[in-house]
């Protein structure tokens, strides 16, 4: 890296890039005088990567709800293997019958899963497919559809 008065010389890839040494505005820098588009504000100043990662280009906005949906499916997981261990009907300690818990929780990562096609992430027609496939699957490989 090159650091010439307001702006730093980078290499990113094959393309040398002009930078702006502070970004107050919404570009990171210039190339054949093209603006470059930040991913996210003033992450040079703070001395991390000039390389794009993943994390990078993924919003925030998204990585919290992919954040909250893996622990909604985790929960999910917990309550199963509670039903497993003290019965469906069985009663939590708590006074709620483990069915109700695992409503719950499916409701929950249900509510994720919508989450994450409002924010774009995922499709509808995509989990559509998704689902016809498993059933599919199902009819094929599983006892449930057998009576
Ligand atoms: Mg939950």
């Amino acid at each position: 890296m090159d650091n010439t008065g307001d702006f730093y010389s980078l290499n990113m890839g094959s393309i040398p890039v002009r930078r702006a040494n502070k970004c107050e505005c919404d570009e990171i820098g210039n190339h054949s005088r093209l603006k470059i588009c930040r991913f996210r504000a003033c992450r040079f100043e703070s001395g991390h990567s000039h390389h794009t990662t993943h994390m990078d280009i993924m919003n925030e906005r998204i990585r919290e709800i992919l954040i909250i949906t893996q622990e909604e499916a985790g929960e999910v997981i917990q309550e199963i293997a509670k039903c497993f261990r003290f019965g469906i009907d069985g009663t939590h300690k708590s006074g709620i019958p483990h069915r109700l818990m695992l409503e719950q929780e499916v409701g929950d990562l249900m509510l994720m899963c919508d989450l994450l096609v409002e924010a774009g992430v995922l499709t509808q027609s995509g989990i559509t497919e998704a689902k016809q496939r498993k059933r599919d699957k199902l009819h094929q490989w599983s006892n449930i559809f057998s009576d």
